[in-house]
């Protein structure tokens, strides 16, 4: 019996911590020795198109502990995510962390050189929709599969960071998206509350099977690796404090996963959004909104309108719901059948 039990806990600390026992951990070309920082790339050979090629860090401690993966960029022009884990390879000292953290700080890397927001201007597709990835498949597919071969099934943990893209007025806020593993789940909830974004959205309409997961969290989710998604950034800024509640999120959660000293204090009361009411556009035009990211509106509200080019009002953007403003288009471009906002319906209870 006590031997049993002793097989089961050890094979718990095992897959917790996959990558532990190794004195090395390399990632495309980095290789981290214990108490180093290493820098290479993920290469994606040519395929039908071209080959990029992806920056990565892994910083391993001296201590055993977690493999924990840190992504950003996956949209190029969600630029306050990118500068905060540029900032966060710099910042951490491995000597501080137990266990590894896979950084990986730009994955759409023409859409930042292009300044092309949403997709991957090679092949003109969302680098968060594709995952698990096609070794066969155009950049964006054969570069999900190698970060689903590198980063995902590499790591324990996993967090991808966005922030709103040039064209969305976007206020904080997580996902967190439960997979049915009550055990998982509970573990990924304290990550989204020790991340500390006090707004979070429940997304319970994610993919269940792991070889169509779309997104990268969904991804690493169904392969058993507790995960979240925070979102900081609007309009193309860089605002100081969209870039700290991202690096202060990253941190906590390695302090709740006990990979750096210290306490992670779990969010107060956030606000839990049970349901995305989106608006699209009915007709092409000049878009104004009437409200801000943040703001609470009434189901009925008018939260904006669309002129054509001479100034003429043709349509009235109204709430769907009652909610919170998510993100509101932040440009004037609007084109039928594109997003003017989310609206984000405020939960009456935490789930
Ligand atoms: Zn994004």
């Amino acid at each position: 019996m006590r031997k049993r039990l002793a097989l089961i806990l050890l094979s718990c600390v095992q897959s917790v911590a996959a990558t532990a026992q190794q004195p090395t951990l390399t990632v495309g070309t980095a290789t981290a020795v214990t108490g180093q920082t290493a820098t290479g790339f993920i290469e994606v050979s040519a395929g039908s198109d071209v080959g990029t090629n992806i920056p990565v860090a892994v910083i391993r401690g001296p201590k055993p502990g977690p493999t924990l993966a840190l992504v950003a960029g996956a949209h190029g022009t969600e630029y306050a995510s990118i500068v905060a884990l540029e900032k966060l390879i710099q910042e951490l000292n491995p000597a501080d962390i137990s266990g590894t953290v896979i950084i990986v700080p730009l994955v759409n890397i023409a859409s930042f050189e292009r300044k092309v927001p949403h997709v991957n201007p090679v092949d003109g597709k969302s680098m968060n929709r594709f995952y698990p990835g096609n070794p066969n498949g155009t950049q964006t597919e054969r570069a999900s599969w190698a970060m689903t071969k590198q980063v995902v099934e590499k790591s324990d943990y996993l967090i991808d960071l966005h922030g709103g893209d040039l064209d969305e007025s976007l206020r904080p806020y997580s996902y967190w998206a439960p997979t049915g593993n009550a055990q998982q789940d509970a573990v990924s909830r304290a990550m989204v509350l020790a991340f500390g974004l006090d707004t979070i959205i429940l997304s319970t309409d994610r993919p269940r099977d792991p070889n169509a997961a779309r997104y990268l969290e969904t991804n690493a989710s169904l392969r058993g690796k507790p995960s979240l998604t925070a979102e900081a950034g609007h309009a193309g800024t860089v605002e100081p404090e969209d870039v700290t509640a991202l690096i202060n999120g990253c941190l906590n959660v390695m302090r709740y996963l006990k990979m750096l000293a210290g306490n992670a204090p779990p969010v107060q009361n956030p606000v839990w959004i049970e349901r995305i009411a989106g608006v699209t556009s009915e007709t092409d035009g000049v878009f104004y909104p009437t409200v801000k990211r943040g703001w609470y509106v009434q189901q009925g509200m008018k939260i904006g309108y669309v002129t054509d080019l001479f100034g003429k009002t043709l349509w009235e953007a109204r709430a769907p719901s009652s909610g919170v403003v998510l993100y509101v288009c932040a440009v004037p471009s609007m084109k039928k059948g594109e997003t003017v906002a989310n609206i984000g319906v405020v939960a009456s209870k935490a789930p």
